[in-house]
């Protein structure tokens, strides 16, 4: 490059299992990442002069490719667990969800938690959802790679529920989901999203807080949560 040229922005890069809309998806045609976390990220990169790169991976990949540094921090609406967080530093909380059930249309036997005992319930594999539905007694609990494969599962009828973050099954719904799909029941415990660092980075840790509070103040995050969940 030019002489006169800036230097190239660090690079952060960003692990997220990128088919959970709207926290983090691939935009149809350009394949680009886009969604709630994402944005957040950027602004939180631009805070900190880094340029934020997407890492697509697994959801149960996005620990341990945090502990093996191909990655510098995950952003995916990862809930901040007890469990978590004996292998990972969390930011402070940056988003309030909690789990929810999804059955078909038709569906009268379902109507919360419990009566989730004895059924079929498709979840993503290594999510608090997947953690909460194996204590429902005698659940026959399928496990998928990705959400959309639990909805497919619903939609087919191999399943009787799928249990996931309010959020994205209000999303599911939202974009034509509710054809034959519904949400029922009460929200389950209130979980929060935290942004996770490798246990060794301190630092990293305590700049992405800062940046945090910086778009809370300059009202970057608010702009970015009505783009996302506003009316
Ligand atoms: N919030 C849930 C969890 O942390 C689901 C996250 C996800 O599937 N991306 O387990």
């Amino acid at each position: 490059c030019g002489g006169n040229q800036s230097p190239a922005a660090k690079v952060l890069k960003v692990g997220a299992e990128a088919t959970f809309p709207p926290f983090e998806f691939q935009e149809e045609n350009s394949k680009e990442y886009v969604g709630f976390d994402v944005d957040i990220m950027k602004a939180i990169g631009k805070q900190m002069g880094m340029e934020v790169q997407i890492v697509n991976t697994g959801f149960d990949g996005l620990i341990p490719a945090l502990e093996g540094s191909q990655i510098d921090a995950i952003a995916s609406a990862m809930t901040i667990t007890d469990e978590r967080a004996k292998k990972v530093n969390f930011s402070k909380p940056y988003y309030k969800s909690g789990l929810s059930i999804v059955v078909k249309s038709d569906n009268v036997t379902i109507n919360n938690f419990k009566e989730l005992e004895g059924k079929r319930i498709a979840v993503q594999i290594g999510t608090t959802g997947a953690e909460a539905v194996k204590k429902i007694k005698d659940a026959k609990v399928r496990e998928y790679n990705s959400a959309s494969e639990a909805y497919l599962e619903l939609k087919a009828d191999g399943a009787d529920a799928v249990v996931n973050d309010l959020p994205v099954n209000e999303y599911y719904l939202a974009k034509g989901g509710s054809k034959d799909a519904k949400l029922v029941g009460e929200v389950l415990n209130a979980e929060e999203y935290g942004i996770a660092v490798a246990k060794k980075d301190t630092e990293l840790a305590g700049k992405i807080n800062k940046a945090l509070d910086e778009i809370k103040q300059n009202g970057e995050y608010a702009k970015i949560y009505e783009q996302w969940f506003g009316k």
